[in-house]
């Protein structure tokens, strides 16, 4: 049995997942696909050349399951995939639903979706140490064809909002990631927590001023912007769009504090492609990559101009895809 599932591009709404706030990602065509049979002992594999330690991800994905009591049966489960590895398309989370939609169709379970995305995350925050929202295995698992999904963090209402005719997503992996990616993002986490308490608000989403916390101040105005850019998508206000990206860019580099100077180099270098509607680091930051809105039509020009001006770029022409699920053979 194949099960595959999508990583991701959030569009806008970033590190807002853990502050009860608004997320509006899109699950992507790169994806995971998971191999499973029936085996004398557990063993998995993947032809992705890993860093050792990999394995933790699915073992937190069974621990999980387990504990549940989905009795899950030994299997051979080799992993393939067309995502980078730390390029800040979520491949962590594809791994994990990919690994538990074997788990759980082997054990002849069923599961929703969203208690799925959440044992998944859980596996991630427990046996990985990273502190992360919901908002990765979400999408993976919600992801549709030709829509970002926007998403509550608070209560979990979705729902699918429409990406206009003529919009292409290019992704713009640096290629770096620096060390302190984790470490700061937890710390972020913290940070929040903190601003909130001193702000008398059980979470950054209740906020109605900053009280001069930076912190604070990003994701008041980045939830906001994500309401409006679902509005600019309605309308297919291509100008706010553009305006609402460069203004998110902006708040996590100087507020949030979580962009790295190739994420700002990459997202100036779009500036001057084109066909460009609007560009920003996506993900968690300090590396990774950036999305960029792209009319349709100047998608492969856009492409060849941005890596002549930024040599050494990895570049995703892709489109909206649909979320996990089991792959026909
Ligand atoms: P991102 O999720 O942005 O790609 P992370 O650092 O969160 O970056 O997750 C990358 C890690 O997830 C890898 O170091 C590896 O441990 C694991 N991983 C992801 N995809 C695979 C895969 N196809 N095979 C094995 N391990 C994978
Ligand atoms: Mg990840």
């Amino acid at each position: 049995m194949k099960f595959r599932a999508p990583g991701r591009v959030n569009l806008i709404g970033e590190h807002t997942d853990y502050n009860d706030g608004y997320v509006l990602p899109v699950a992507i065509e790169m994806e995971t696909v998971a191999t499973a049979r029936p085996a004398a002992a557990m063993r998995f594999s993947s032809t992705s050349n890993p860093p050792p330690g990999w394995e933790s991800y699915v073992l937190g994905v069974e621990k999980q399951l387990r504990r549940r009591a989905v009795p899950i049966p030994n299997l051979d489960i080799e992993f393939s995939s067309t995502l980078p590895i730390g390029a800040g398309l979520s491949s962590s989370a594809a791994l994990e639903v990919s690994a538990a939609l074997a788990f759980i169709a082997a054990a002849g379970f069923e599961l929703p979706a969203m208690e799925i995305a959440k044992l998944c995350q859980q596996a991630e925050i427990e046996t990985v140490g990273l502190a992360c929202g919901i908002m990765d295995q979400f999408i993976s698992l919600h992801g549709r064809a030709n829509h970002a999904i926007l998403l509550d963090c608070r209560n979990l209402a979705w729902r699918p909002v429409a990406i206009p005719e003529g919009i292409t997503l290019v992704i713009a992996d640096t290629g770096v990631k620096h060390a302190l990616a984790s470490s700061e993002y937890n710390t972020r986490r913290k940070e929040c927590e903190a601003a909130g308490a001193a702000l008398g608000v059980k979470s950054l989403r209740d906020a109605t001023h900053d009280g001069g916390y930076k912190r604070a101040r990003h994701i008041i105005t980045e939830n906001a912007r994500v309401l409006s850019f679902v509005e600019a998508l309605a309308t297919d206000d291509r100008r706010a769009l553009g305006e609402l990206m460069a203004a998110s860019h902006e708040s996590l580099c100087t507020d949030y504090e979580v962009s790295c100077h190739e994420l700002d180099a990459m997202v100036a270098a779009a500036q001057q492609c084109p066909g460009l509607i609007g560009a920003r680091m996506t993900g968690g930051g300090f590396g990774g990559s950036t999305i960029n809105l792209v009319e349709t039509s100047e998608a492969n020009a856009f492409a060849t101009k941005l890596a002549e001006l930024y040599p050494g770029v990895s570049i995703h022409v892709t489109k909206a895809a649909n979320g996990a699920g089991r792959q026909s053979p």
